[in-house]
């Protein structure tokens, strides 16, 4: 400093001065020289200016650069930067290393069912829970809504990685006290390895994803370790959603229709719509492989729209033929909800084969339903009050609650297939099938059993007053024509037959 004043007449710089009362503060310091006209040296003057605030404001935006600001770990920035700093001194020392995927189930539904201070608490205690089970040099981000990745340096052996997991699961398994409600949440991990299953942050983290989308599937609250196999799933969606995209343009797909019957008198009241799908390039594909890769590339909007119009042209010929459906049921995903006008659409294309939308049921899957945001939710209603029929599928695996089951605009529920399967013997599969019977008819919703496959079930089904059936014993989904040859048969069997259809 004196050798820089000295020859420059000045210095500026931060130092570290002390307060009367011996804390230290840091200050900018400038010191200019006074010289006479002589040149000599008559006075120093310094400048003391309290760099404490503009520290604290410099330190808070590098903070919130850095950090969430909900839960005040690092955010996906930060992680990055982690995570390749970490891979450096693994790949450095021949390390091993994790990160685990961490998605809560169906934090959306306390969001939207008990607003966003309490979904706001929860994660902040759900950051706590996870932290409380790591250890310090384990960095635990927040990357996304409901989304925590923690980067596990050091790994040994899996066994390691597998009970961290688990004590994750384990922490967040216990019920939370939050603005008097008493909440139980769960998450799904997905665990990825570096070297083993790849060496770059975006490959890793993508692999870890999609584990921990397969332990969803698999049905949550678990962990789940990401397999070549679940790679090979990634190229085949891949290749799917290519070949997808031509689909439409080359008349690939088409539709078949499955009857839908008066359980007690064997009258086919309904049919329900569903997609096939011969790809040129890839054979036959099921809708379970290709909706789901449609609905993420987009494509199901398009898709969905085809569907919907072979459907309403299907019935109107079935109308011409006279078999007297009541109406035609459409599987329709809420990612069509995206499109906009969805509901003028549908509309008009009812009126265009001179329908009335009162004949079109909507068969919405419950687990859409339950992770549905409030638009998802006016547009159900407004696709009733255009006079749509709607239909909950799969009920009985998307965790509905019965005050949000009497909230929603619906008319029929589906009896899921996997309740139907052991009926009559499995005894838990006769008490929940009697209840969603009772819970149904007690809102006055249609009861719909669907995966029928024996008279035992349909005989139980009858008798403990279901509605109505689907499933391969009555029929399996046929094409056009082959749904026409199978009405007339049905339309033919004499009505003493009809009467005494069930049982
Ligand atoms: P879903 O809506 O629950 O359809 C019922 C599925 O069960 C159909 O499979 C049907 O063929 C099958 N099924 C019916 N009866 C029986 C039975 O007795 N036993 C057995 N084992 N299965 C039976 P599919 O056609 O493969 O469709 C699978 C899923 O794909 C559908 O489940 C639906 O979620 C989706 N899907 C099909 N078509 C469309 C569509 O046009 N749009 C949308 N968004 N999704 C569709
Ligand atoms: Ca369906
Ligand atoms: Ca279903």
């Amino acid at each position: 400093m004196w050798s820089e004043i000295i020859e420059n007449d000045g210095w500026s710089g931060k130092i570290e001065d002390k307060k009367k009362d011996g804390t230290l503060v840091t200050i900018w310091l400038s010191i200019s020289v006074v010289r006479d006209d002589n040149g000599e040296i008559i006075n120093y003057i310094a400048i003391h200016t309290n760099l404490e605030n503009i520290i604290k404001s410099q330190e808070r935006i590098d903070f919130l650069a850095y950090h969430d600001s909900l839960t005040k770990l690092p955010n996906r920035i930060s992680f990055e930067e982690n995570l390749e700093h970490s891979l450096k001194f693994a790949h450095k020392h021949s390390e091993k290393l994790a990160i685990l995927f961490i998605d809560l189930d169906r934090f959306k539904v306390i969001n939207d069912s008990l607003g966003h201070h309490v979904g706001d608490e929860l994660l902040k205690e759900v950051a706590l829970r996870i932290k409380s089970v790591l250890h310090e040099v384990n960095t635990l981000s927040r990357v996304g809504g409901d989304e925590f990745i923690v980067i596990l340096d050091n790994v040994d052996k899996n066994e390691q990685v597998s009970s961290l997991a688990s004590s994750i699961l384990e922490t967040l398994s216990t019920p939370m006290e939050i603005h008097g409600h008493t909440l139980t949440t769960s998450a799904s991990i997905g665990i990825s390895l570096y070297p083993h299953d790849a060496s770059d942050i975006v490959t890793l983290v993508k692999y870890a994803d999609s584990a921990m989308y397969r332990a969803k599937e698999l049905g949550k609250n678990r962990y789940n370790f990401f397999t070549q196999e679940l790679s090979s799933d990634i190229d085949y969606r891949l290749e799917i959603e290519q070949e997808l995209r031509n689909a439409l343009k080359n008349d690939e797909l088409y539709l078949n229709f499955q009857p839908q019957y008066t359980l007690k008198t064997g009258i086919v009241v309904s049919a329900e719509a569903l997609v096939r799908w011969k790809s040129e390039k890839l054979g036959q594909v099921g809708p379970d492989k290709f909706i789901p890769v449609a609905e993420d590339s987009g494509l199901i909007i398009e898709i969905g729209e085809y569907v919907f119009r072979e459907s309403c042209a299907f019935l109107k010929a079935s109308n011409e033929a006279g078999h007297g459906l009541e109406r035609i049921a459409i599987n329709v995903s809420t990612q069509q909800f995206h499109q906009e006008n969805i509901v003028a659409i549908f509309t008009s294309i009812v009126k265009e084969y001179g329908l009335d939308t009162k004949n079109v049921e909507i068969e919405i899957t419950e687990r859409y339903i339950m992770e549905s945001t409030e638009g998802n939710i006016s547009i159900l209603d407004q696709l009733r009050e255009s006079g749509f029929k709607i239909s909950i599928d799969d009920f009985g695996t998307g965790y509905s609650s019965m005050s949000y089951l009497k909230k929603l605009p619906i008319d029929t529920i589906k009896i899921d297939k996997s309740f139907i399967d052991d009926l009559p013997d499995g005894a838990n599969d006769v008490a929940i099938t009697n209840a969603i019977i009772a819970l149904s008819s007690s809102l006055n919703y249609h009861t719909v059993a669907e995966g029928i496959e024996n008279q035992e079930q349909q005989d139980f089904l009858c008798e403990n007053g279901c509605e109505i059936g689907q499933g391969y014993f009555f029929s399996r989904p046929l094409d056009r024509e082959n749904f026409f040859i199978f009405m007339k048969s049905v339309q033919s069997r004499t009505k003493s037959e009809t009467e005494t259809y069930c049982i």
